[in-house]
């Protein structure tokens, strides 16, 4: 039930842990992070509160500076590791709040091209989808625009990719995502809460927006691939 990501300078699970206990009020039954570290993605998950995941990731550490956590709130799928975010599908990590309403018919594409399910979660079909459509040939920030393209229903998604220590792509429709500015850094929250003790710079994306974010630059697109310009707010709330 919340989404954070960080293109750091420094070490960022602990951030990452950090950001995601400020979205605890959301509620949640289970967390997860995904890091690259020296061009490898890889992930950590727990069910049950935060301070399982910080276990975890004491006897099992995972190094990187770039990175997405997510703490769920199961709609599709009893809470447990395998269904905890992120979901992972080749060189894709994929977190996600809300409902891809039409994940049946995502599955029966994706099984019709010889994808295999390892989750009962709407979201693994993000995964897959974009996985699928790097393996055709796109790039990673065309093959996630084009999935996005493909959902229905209300959703905030964030995405890693292997190889790719520079990049996340973000999207909103009807669960709010907040894009933080820092110096040399940039970050990806639910809310601006969650980004509160790194920044006071945010950019809302607006329903329908993409963005392509790098430690030193936010492209944002609108629902129809347009560029869009989206304010930058100072935001001021105590740490
Ligand atoms: N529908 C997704 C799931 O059940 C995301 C839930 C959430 O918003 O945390 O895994």
């Amino acid at each position: 039930c919340g989404i954070v990501g960080v293109l750091g300078k420094h070490e960022v699970a602990p951030i990452l842990v950090e950001a995601l206990k400020r979205l605890e009020y959301r509620g949640y039954d289970s967390a997860g992070i995904a890091t690259v570290n020296e061009g490898v993605l890889d992930r950590r998950r727990a069910v049950g509160k935060l301070v399982n995941l910080s276990d975890l990731l004491v006897h099992d550490p995972l190094p990187g500076k770039s990175g997405i956590g997510h703490t769920r709130w199961a709609t599709h799928g009893v809470p447990s590791v395998e269904n905890a975010h992120p979901h992972r599908a080749g060189s894709v990590a994929v977190v996600h709040n809300g409902i891809v309403e039409n994940y049946r018919e995502l599955r029966a594409e994706l099984a019709s091209h010889g994808f295999r399910f390892e989750t009962e979660t709407d979201t693994e079909t993000v995964a897959l989808m974009t996985e699928h459509h790097m393996k055709s040939g796109l790039d990673p920030v065309q093959a996630a625009f084009k999935t996005i393209d493909q959902l229905e229903g209300a959703f905030a998604l964030a995405f890693l990719f292997d190889g790719e220590e520079d990049l996340i792509v973000a999207a909103r429709k009807g669960s709010p995502l907040a894009i933080g500015h820092g110096d040399g850094e940039m970050y990806v929250g639910s809310d601006a809460i969650a980004l509160a003790p790194l920044t006071d710079r945010v950019t809302y994306l607006e329903e329908g927006d993409r963005a392509i974010v790098t430690r030193n630059s936010l492209e944002i697109r609108d629902e129809r691939g347009e560029l869009a310009n989206r304010d930058m707010r100072r935001i001021n709330l105590d740490v």
